[in-house]
């Protein structure tokens, strides 16, 4: 997958060019339709009734890989099923490494919703010699040391961190180092990684922050209204 000047990514293996900002609507359509037993159709407005997304919304997005719905039938489930997966690379099994195995990253561990999307996390690394050896789930945590014949020997192409912000540099370095290219970082730090590398931060605060936000502007907008009816 590769992305140009305009935002736009374009896949080698699926020919369509897609904005980068619908690839989280494109997963969410996928869990969707994953779900949907017995359907053979679905119309925009069925999807846009689940997902809060409009029709016009749904419909676009739907366009872009020349997906047009039946009139009078809506969307072929299967057939966009399909060319969903391959447009999001989970037609096939994701091999992944979990590294860090404290709170999170044993929550993480026990997590079901990733083998049901295909993605199957294949090892978990540490650095504390009393955690490795232990195990978690009938996971072995391994020492991060083993990392790279790891990765070589299973396949692993992601890399979940979930070490703390003053070792996440360190140990995303290493796992470049192993021939990792994606990697999925929970350490509430901004890390540098090379050009080819693809990275995606998850912090869980700057979210809760997004939700506070808006609580605090909703107050500040009824504050305002009230104000403005008491000078009408
Ligand atoms: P703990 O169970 O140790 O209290 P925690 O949930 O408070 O963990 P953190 O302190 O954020 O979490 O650490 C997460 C995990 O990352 C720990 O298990 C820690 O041993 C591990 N860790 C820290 N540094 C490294 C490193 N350089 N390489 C691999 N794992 C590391």
């Amino acid at each position: 997958m590769a992305t140009n000047n305009n935002n736009f990514t374009t896949h080698t293996k699926v020919k369509y060019k897609i904005p980068e900002s619908t690839i989280p609507r494109m997963s969410i359509y996928s869990r969707i339709f994953s779900e949907s037993k017995g359907n053979d159709y679905f119309s925009s407005k069925d999807i846009a009734a689940i997902t809060g997304f409009s029709s016009a919304q749904i419909r676009r997005d739907l366009s872009y890989f020349g997906q047009f719905g039946v009139p009078g039938k809506g969307y072929p489930i299967n057939e966009l099923k399909q060319k969903i997966s391959a447009i999001l690379g989970i037609d096939k099994e994701w091999r992944v490494a979990l590294i860090g195995m404290g709170n999170l990253g044993s929550a993480l561990l026990t997590y079901k919703g990733f083998k049901e999307q295909k993605f199957k996390i294949i090892a978990a690394f540490d650095n504390n010699m009393k955690k490795i050896a232990s195990n978690i789930n009938d996971f072995k945590i391994q020492h991060i040391n083993q990392l790279k014949s790891v990765v070589k020997q299973n396949e692993i192409k992601i890399a979940i961190l979930t070490v703390p912000g003053k070792a996440a540099q360190e140990v995303i370095n290493h796992v470049i180092d192993c021939g990792i290219k994606l990697i999925l970082n929970f350490a509430p730090i901004k890390l540098k990684v090379p050009d080819y590398v693809h990275l995606q931060n998850i912090d869980v605060v700057v979210e809760l922050e997004r939700l506070t936000y808006y609580a605090t502007k909703g107050m500040r907008t009824l504050v305002l209204k009230k104000t403005a009816r008491l000078f009408k």
